[in-house]
């Protein structure tokens, strides 16, 4: 194992926890310092900022109306997306959505509400972030909505809807239809082992139903940024995902039916065969065997 690896297996491991929580306190094993924003033209006035595997992926909406993002990383990543922001516009930023509660899409949000960001979600989004004792009230949502709106900014109709609980349960979806551009958040999309947010109200069952949904409203060409890895995915990446999650999903209820410990389903490595090319995101095999037995093992009772 050369340095390199060594650190980039330390640092593996500090997001893979990091990215269970949404409490962005849990962020402070990433070396901030080292990770720089790479900015991703995908349409006339739309970029996608990305900070690693780690961060959630920030889309940008940048017009003669200001600018307009979806998501903010986690805190200590608001200088560099300033940076960035400023290559691109020097424009206001006036509306950010999160497309859910954790920390590396919310933690950034205090900073840009300070800017005059009005912030919208979900609100059950919402109802969680002002739960958790941590949260400064300046990062809460100000607009929140029930099943969907749309925002008229920059000529685009952006159509924010919820589908239903599936990484968590205040999860959003941002479609802009003019560019046929959408950001799904951590709804399976990338191809990595996706977090599921058990504790948060999400589920097995709505990250498929969500990921079905996501192939209704968008097309062939609809150009999809997922909330990590990227920048754009389409079709056949939630195609893939959706074979890997209905496979593992049957698997694991399957051994959970035949009286099967989680100890025991992990060990049997029930996603041996899709772990090529999975392996880029925070969450290992054994994290996400775990997830999945969870919520279908507390299903079964
Ligand atoms: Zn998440």
């Amino acid at each position: 194992m050369t340095p390199h690896t060594r650190r980039r297996l330390t640092v593996i491991a500090a997001l893979t926890l990091a990215c269970f929580s949404s409490n962005s306190s849990n962020a402070q094993n990433i070396d901030f310092a080292t990770i720089q924003i790479q900015t991703v033209k995908i349409a006339d006035g739309l970029y996608v900022l990305m900070g690693g595997p780690a961060q959630g992926n920030i889309l940008v909406s940048a017009g003669s109306d200001g600018i307009f993002l979806v998501d903010s990383m986690y805190g200590p990543m608001h200088p560099k997306i300033m940076d960035a922001l400023a290559k691109i516009s020097s424009q206001p930023i006036r509306f950010l959505v999160n497309t859910h509660l954790h920390g590396d899409h919310t933690a950034g949000n205090e900073a840009m509400a300070k800017l005059g960001a009005v912030i919208i979600s979900h609100e059950n989004m919402r109802k969680r972030m002002a739960a958790q004792p941590n949260t400064p009230p300046g990062a809460l949502p100000v607009v929140t909505y029930t099943e969907s709106m749309t925002l008229h900014f920059n000529g685009e109709e952006i159509y924010i809807y919820h589908p239903a609980p599936a990484h968590t349960d205040g999860d959003s979806i941002i479609y802009f239809r003019h560019a046929n551009v959408m950001h799904v958040g951590d709804v399976p999309s990338s191809l990595r082992y996706p977090n599921i947010g058990v504790t948060e109200g999400g589920s097995v069952d709505g990250m498929i139903a969500a990921a079905r949904q996501v192939m209704t409203i968008a097309n062939q060409n609809t150009k999809i940024i997922p909330g990590h890895l990227g920048p754009v995915v389409g079709f056949t990446e939630i195609q893939q995902q959706l074979v890997m999650f209905n496979a593992v999903r049957d698997r694991i209820s399957n051994a959970i039916r035949a009286g099967q410990t989680l100890e025991q389903v992990v060990a049997a490595k029930p996603t041996a065969d899709f772990d090529k090319g999975r392996m880029g995101g925070a969450i290992t095999p054994d994290r996400f065997v775990t997830l999945v037995y969870t919520d279908l093992a507390r299903r079964a009772r």
